[in-house]
């Protein structure tokens, strides 16, 4: 069967657009990947920074030992202001102040 010229010639045109649009649309699919990418990785950057925060926030330094019932003593936020109190409250209420 021979091909009409003019049909392979508008084929190959439309080819090379349809090629051209692939290219276009390969890159911006793997832009749009290596977006998504940086965006999940700023976001499980954050949640860990969170969440590392959060543990840091309940992993209060031991500054000592409570002598009432040899709790760990952490600082607190208390009403006035920081203080050192036992890490067995409310159970204990041993306090003293911070310094
Ligand atoms: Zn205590």
């Amino acid at each position: 069967m021979p091909a009409d010229p003019e049909l392979v010639k508008a084929g190959n045109q439309a080819a090379k657009i349809i090629g051209g649009y692939a290219i276009v649309a390969y890159i911006a699919a793997g832009v749009i990947v290596i977006i998504l990418l940086l965006i999940r990785q700023s976001i499980e950057g954050l949640v860990q920074k969170v969440i590392s925060k959060m543990k840091n926030k309940n992993k209060k330094n031991i500054l000592g030992k409570c002598p009432v019932d040899g709790g760990g003593l952490v600082e607190r936020d208390g009403k006035f202001g920081p203080f050192i109190g036992c890490s067995n409250y409310p159970k204990c209420h041993y306090t003293k102040p911070l310094g």
